[in-house]
């Protein structure tokens, strides 16, 4: 074998890890190069020769005794280069004090030899024999027979060379041995390696088809504790989900600085640790858990004894990297799967909200929706009513309180409210944060609140609750943000229309309802009440207020008129601007005898409160159930004609309409 390919095959097997080391290494590689029957040993495996001759003169000891009993003597055995192999240990100090010169000579011609030292070295006959290998006959040692009888015996030189092709016997046996010991071991390994390179090929792929985070976290743990059922095992995980495996923790890392998953996890490397040694010997190794966008959590193994040795450090590496990447394929996968269902009810919610621009639909739907999507028990939707400056209960699912008015600093909806930040509450009996209704009412535990926005300003809150603890997780309370913003989407679109129904019902300069909506008002009254009645108000000689203040100063009365006809009446009364400077006030329910009270007041009031000071005249009619012809055109007919009368009768007056008995 060239040294080119002792070389490559000792790198090959770099990965064996035998008991002999480096002289195993170097049998095995032949191997790899050589067929067996060329097995020889070569000048390269003489720093590997020692224990195997070391052995191998034991048992050619015991296996050659009736010879050397024989030969008689103390025997030695030293490599090519007269280096101390083997033998009796009563010559190990003349084999150190200095060179034989017989030795010398065997190993420089590979010729047997025998001399008789001189007096001086202790006049000891020594007989050489050189050690050859099988098949090439290289030289790679000596075997040496020392003792003190001073005469030289040819056939002691005989029986020497007997003596030594029986120790190379012994040797090759044991060189073959090893060698298939070591055989055995290389195919073991290998054995191993290929069914660690299937393990992992099949974790790798069941790893990369899973897309449930838990799944993938499961799969690691069982396929690491199939490997090695005896390793102590944990995973522990610095994100907050939720797994159901007895082996995954949380990782925290405000405490036990000194572990070593948290150091593991700090900085995101293998970390080994080894402790204790002999029978006591025991090894720690964290595996970072990571992907693409960081580490996730740290594989914490324990081992003692021969498990320590099979643990294989690489091989945990490539399946926690693979584990690393599929689980943040899960996450993602699972990220998107929730945006994805988010987006989704939030377009069924805007979608259905919008088809209604009634703000009391709006808030009650709202309400029904948020509970159902997040799972609460009760919903209340608070909006604040300006003119009483406080909060008023829009919808709740708890009847009782669906009517009550708060004041704005009340309560955790008042803290919204003020704050205009969301909230978030896990134990209410616990944390108690502010007084809530809702929640001692109710019997709720925990909460989730937002701010309903409208058009950049506060408008109301939202208050979600549940009567568990810990009812609602950080996404619920971030869901409810974005929903409450597409609920203020609404509120914003239904208050602007309602806004413009407003307008377009009203009359702009008096703020009074313009004529087709008291028309259509009265006619609907016609068909639910028992009676009404209608006051028709003019005011006296206003063509004369406007020469005289301009038609300015005449707007500005007519809005004084109307604004006296608004207070004087009922909020169920409708005042409306019938024509010109002509107004009009029906009154549902009422008879004429009741109307005419109300004209009386507002008459007083206006010759009283108007500046510059006029008039009004009024007529007034009635209708009731009793009559055959109702409608609207009469009643207005009829009061004009009585309004008519007023003016005849010298204005600043109430007239009522004519009936027929009293036209009788
Ligand atoms: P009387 O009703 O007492 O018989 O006298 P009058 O002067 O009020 O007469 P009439 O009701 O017929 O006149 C209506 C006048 O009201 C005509 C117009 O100049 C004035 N007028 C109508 N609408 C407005 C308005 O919006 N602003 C102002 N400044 N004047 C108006
Ligand atoms: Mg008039
Ligand atoms: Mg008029």
């Amino acid at each position: 074998m060239s040294e080119e390919q002792r070389k490559a095959s000792s790198a090959s097997c770099g990965t064996t890890a035998l008991p002999d080391g480096a002289a195993s290494c170097g049998l095995i590689s032949r191997s790899a190069g050589t067929r067996h029957h060329d097995l020889d040993i070569t000048i390269y495996d003489q720093p590997y020769l020692q224990p195997i001759m070391e052995e191998s003169f034991l048992e050619w000891k015991s296996e050659a005794s009736s010879l050397l009993s024989q030969v008689g003597g103390e025997w030695a055995v030293l490599n090519s280069e007269g280096v101390w192999l083997a033998g009796d240990s009563a010559l190990q100090d003349y084999f150190l004090a200095g060179d034989d010169e017989t030795l010398q000579r065997v190993l420089r011609t590979g010729q047997p030899a025998a001399a008789v030292s001189d007096a001086v070295m202790g006049g000891r006959t020594v007989c050489a024999v050189p050690l050859q290998s099988r098949t090439r006959g290289e030289l790679f040692g000596a075997l040496v027979r020392v003792s003190l009888e001073d005469k030289l015996d040819e056939r002691v030189l005989v029986l020497t060379e007997a003596a030594g092709l029986l120790l190379r016997s012994c040797f090759y046996r044991g060189f073959q041995s090893i060698f298939v010991n070591d055989l055995e071991k290389v195919y073991v390994q290998a054995a191993k390696e290929a069914r660690q390179r299937s393990i992992l090929f099949q974790y790798i792929k069941r790893m990369h088809s899973r897309i449930d985070v838990d799944k993938v976290l499961t799969e690691v743990m069982e396929s690491i504790l199939g490997l090695y059922p005896e390793v102590g095992l944990e995973l522990f995980m610095s994100q907050d989900h939720e797994s159901n495996h007895p082996l995954v923790k949380p990782l925290l890392l405000h405490h036990w600085q000194e572990e070593i998953y948290v150091r593991t996890f700090m900085e995101g490397t293998v970390t080994t640790l080894h402790r204790g040694s002999g029978e006591e010997a025991r090894v720690e190794i964290g595996v970072p858990v990571g992907g693409k966008q960081g580490v996730y959590g740290v594989l914490h193994l324990k081992a003692t004894g021969p498990l320590m040795e099979e643990l294989d450090v690489e091989l945990l590496e490539m399946m926690a990297d693979a584990a690393g990447t599929a689980f943040e394929n899960a996450k993602l996968y699972e990220q998107s799967n929730v945006m994805i269902h988010e987006l989704r009810m939030i377009n069924e919610l805007t979608q259905r909200l919008s088809k209604s621009l009634h703000l009391a639909d709006i808030y009650q739907f709202a309400n029904q929706e948020l509970r159902k999507i997040l799972g609460a028990h009760y919903c209340c939707i608070l909006v604040m009513n300006e003119e009483l400056g406080a909060l008023e209960v829009a919808s709740c699912n708890a009847p009782w309180l669906a009517k009550e008015v708060f004041p704005k600093e009340y309560g955790i909806g008042g803290h919204v409210y003020q704050s205009k930040e969301p909230f978030i509450l896990a134990d209410y009996a616990a944390e108690r944060p502010a007084e809530s209704k809702l929640m001692e009412t109710t019997g709720s535990s925990s909460m989730i609140a937002t701010p309903l926005m409208v058009n950049g300003g506060i408008r109301g809150v939202i208050l979600m609750s549940h009567r568990k603890k810990h009812y609602f997780s950080y996404d619920n309370y971030r869901l409810l943000q974005t929903l409450s913003s597409h609920i203020g989407l609404a509120v914003g679109n239904a208050s602007l229309h309602a806004e413009v129904r407003r307008m377009a019902n009203r009359d702009m300069l008096t703020e009074l309802y313009a004529r087709h909506y008291l028309d259509e008002a009265i006619q609907k009254c016609q068909s639910r009440d028992f009676c009404g009645s209608l006051i028709l108000v003019d005011i006296d000689h206003f063509k004369r207020v406007n020469d005289t203040f301009g038609h300015q100063k005449g707007d500005k009365i007519l809005k004084q008129v109307s604004n006296v006809i608004k207070s004087s009446i009922r909020q169920s009364d409708i005042a409306a601007r019938w024509g010109g400077e002509e107004l009009a006030v029906y009154l549902p329910g009422l008879g004429i005898d009741q109307a005419f009270q109300v004209g009386e007041r507002i008459r007083q009031r206006v010759e009283q409160e108007t500046d510059p000071l006029v008039t009004v005249s009024c007529g007034i009619s009635e209708w009731n159930w009793t009559q055959e012809r109702i409608s609207v055109e009469s009643l207005f007919y009829r009061a004009d004609m009585a309004l008519y009368q007023a003016k005849n009768s010298g204005r600043n007056q109430i007239m009522i309409e004519e009936t027929e008995s009293s036209g009788d």
